[in-house]
């Protein structure tokens, strides 16, 4: 019996009642089989035997047996505590139960306990405050192996969740069959499935736990290139039909480069040459646009799309924001328009009346390059001939929405862009088949944004500053974590300080106000009168993080920057310093940094080189998050990250490769999970049925 196939409830588990289900729910453990995949988050080495004494002298928590001597009570009413005195033979131990005087009940003295915590010498007494206690039946020792810490939530305790998940191993565990094929298995000496299974939940070693995460972990990452390797094959086989140039379009990139009021730099040229390069092949491509944020990576992209349009194709551009999505619109109705080309504007928020003859325009190929969010891929969206999809910062997009992309129309090239570089294994990891380019340098005459790090308290200095700059017609960003007041905070909130900006510090400037809870028509009024330069300073929360573009605003101000993530911050960063006029970056941050809000603006102050700082963001943040396969679906990695497991990552592209590609021998014709999974990786599954 495969372990997928284990899709019982839980609560067909002795034990697993309906409020035990419901918390179990709330972690996501809905099957058996949930339950056996969860993996602990760490373990807890029982397996010898610690003595009060001995914990007391080497610092390591106590795993002892012993009776119980007494029990003490101090304060008063509603605070009054229990102590539990407990002998065992080393040394009397004072446990102190808070809000757990039920305990007395349970541990009447003279009862036998087993005891484990972590113990310090107070008021000349070895107490612990964090401990558990169960009862001892006569002659039990203290050993209890290793024990597993599970990941609980509110009203679960680690208890039952080990209880059930023994239960679960019990009766279904150890009958797994394996569903990596035997050769794979045996190539990379990894443990039978029921074995890593046992392995997982009542490790016999701290070792044997390690292997079995590992073995698990291999499995994810076998399956997910198996998917990536047979996507990438798929888009190898397929064709394109490559139509030459379509009459009266001949040119139109050249019009668009002398139109420029700048010339393209050197890395604009040679990216653009390498996508018009992919774009002249057989097959379709598939190609990441990596550049740092305002290098100009929305040029190569219209360039992109002027050869698609050159063919007689239509391309799509699709941003993250609406905001950004709008803005990519205006700029191309400034740039391409006037050389003919046809734009729509298409996002969720469009209504029935204008949004049917839109699609139906597209439909006819009457539309040569639509905007928009991932409307534009929603399920009515129909092309006449989608020939490139461009996907701007990518990485806020999940990987599912790039596969529903690429079942459009047939197969366009896709052009993906990011500025949160990745590491290219990862990127390798994710895609498969992905092209990377790069452009390292920027336009010429840029300054680095300085950057001044302000407690706060001292905004008002970085106010007046602000207002030096806004006097020489410059514009300014402030930047806040929360829209508008909160309870649980005291952090500043964007509508607040507007108000206050508005009627304390700058009065008589006009100022906006910007956040996602604005109405449609309003976030596009102020963020136009922003880019006109009639609003002088824009107080917004992080929906000004990506792309949006104005080289006028030469100050950005991003208070209690210790919240931003290091990559928001950068973001919001690259927003200022698109001139050659120098800009400024304010990082005021409150009292009481964590290490990790430490580190971040540390390595604001010390670098403005976006590769620099993703590196330090995949240290502190761990992978996952960054290329946007945490919550991919069903490519959902429990017990893989890419970076840390490469080696295991690098066996898998191997393997997979090998069936997919070379050799469907080793594919045993019977291994159902292999196939179901191939299934699912078709990336055309309409137009297939016989491919
Ligand atoms: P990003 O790569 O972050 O998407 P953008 O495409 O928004 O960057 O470009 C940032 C700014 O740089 C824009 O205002 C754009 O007009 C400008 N720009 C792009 N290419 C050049 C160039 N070769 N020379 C000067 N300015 C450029
Ligand atoms: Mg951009």
């Amino acid at each position: 019996m495969y372990l997928r196939e284990l899709t019982q409830s839980v609560s067909t588990l002795k034990g697993a009642g309906p409020s035990i289900c419901a918390r179990l729910a709330r972690l996501g453990i809905y099957t058996v089989a949930d339950l056996l995949l969860r993996a602990p988050r760490d373990y807890e080495d029982r397996s010898r035997a610690v003595s009060f004494r001995e914990a007391l002298k080497t610092g390591s928590p106590a795993n002892t047996v012993g009776v119980v001597a007494a029990h003490d009570w101090f304060g008063y009413g509603r605070s009054r505590t229990l102590k539990i005195l407990v002998d065992d033979g080393s040394a009397t131990a004072s446990l102190v139960c808070f809000n757990r005087a039920f305990l007395a009940d349970r541990h009447p003295p003279g009862s036998r306990v087993r005891v484990t915590g972590t113990l310090a010498l107070r008021f000349n007494e070895l107490q612990s405050a964090s401990f558990e206690i169960e009862a001892a039946a006569e002659g039990q020792g203290p050993e209890a192996g290793i024990l597993p810490i599970y990941p609980l939530t509110d009203g679960l305790a680690q208890g039952t969740v080990r209880r059930l998940a023994a239960r679960a191993l019990s009766e279904y565990g150890r009958r797994a069959e394996d569903e990596l094929p035997v050769r794979v298995r045996e190539l990379r000496g990894l443990p039978h499935k029921a074995r890593a299974l046992e392995e997982l939940h009542a490790p016999s070693s701290p070792e044997a736990a390690e292997q079995a995460h590992r073995a698990l972990a291999y499995e994810e990452l076998f399956y997910l290139q198996i998917l990536v390797r047979r996507r990438a094959a798929a888009r190898a086989e397929r064709p394109v039909d490559r139509p030459s140039a379509a009459p009266g379009r001949a040119g139109l990139r050249e019009r668009l480069v002398e139109r420029l009021p700048f010339r393209l730099t050197p890395d604009q040229e040679r990216v653009a040459a390498e996508i018009a390069a992919d774009m002249e092949r057989p097959r379709p491509m598939a190609r990441l646009l990596q550049g740092d944020v305002g290098s100009g990576k929305t040029l190569v992209a219209f360039l992109a799309v002027l050869k698609a349009v050159e063919s007689g194709g239509q391309a799509a551009l699709m941003a993250p924001t609406e905001l950004l999505a709008r803005q990519h619109a205006q700029t191309a109705a400034r740039l391409l328009e006037p050389l003919g080309v046809r734009l729509a504007f298409l996002t969720g928020n469009l209504k029935d009346a204008s949004r049917r003859p839109l699609l139906a325009a597209l439909a006819a190929g009457e539309v040569d390059l639509v905007l928009g969010t991932h409307a534009l891929f929603s399920e009515d969206v129909e092309y006449r001939r989608l020939a490139l999809a461009v996907v701007d910062e990518q990485h806020r997009f999940g990987v599912l929405q790039r596969l529903a992309l690429a079942r459009k129309g047939g197969v366009p090239d896709l052009l993906m862009m990011s500025a949160t570089p990745i590491p290219r294994t990862l990127a390798l990891t994710v895609y498969g088949d992905l092209e990377v380019s790069t452009i390292r340098a920027m336009p010429p005459g840029r300054k680095p944004v300085i950057t001044h790090l302000a407690r706060q308290g001292n905004e008002s200095k970085v106010y007046e500053f602000v207002r030096k700059e806004l006097a020489q017609g410059r514009q300014a960003y402030f930047v806040y974590p929360l829209i508008t007041e909160s309870e649980a905070s005291e952090l500043k909130n964007a509508q607040d300080m507007a108000r206050n900006l508005a009627e304390k510090v700058y009065p008589g400037i006009p100022g906006g106000l910007i956040h996602s809870r604005l109405p449609d028509e309003e976030k596009r009024s102020v963020m136009e009168a922003f880019t006109r330069g009639e609003l002088r300073y824009l107080v917004a929360t992080s929906v000004v993080e990506v792309g949006v573009d104005v080289a006028a605003a030469t100050c950005m101000v991003i208070e209690h920057a210790e919240r931003f993530g290091l990559a928001a911050l950068h973001q919001l960063r690259g927003r200022v310093g698109r001139s050659d006029a120098q800009s400024y970056c304010f990082l005021v941050y409150s009292g009481n940094l964590t290490e990790d809000g430490k580190r971040r603006l540390k390595a604001m102050m010390e670098t403005t080189d976006g590769f620099l700082l993703a590196e330090e963001d995949l240290r502190i943040r761990g992978p996952g998050e960054i290329a946007g396969i945490a919550q991919s679906g069903s490519l959902r990695l429990a017990f893989a990250d890419p970076v840390r497991d490469a080696d295991l990552l690098e066996a898998a592209r191997e393997d997979a490769a090998r069936i997919v590609e070379r050799d469907p021998g080793l594919l045993e014709p019977e291994h159902r999970v292999i196939r179901e999974v191939l299934e699912r990786a078709n990336p055309f599954p309409a137009e297939s049925s016989g491919a």
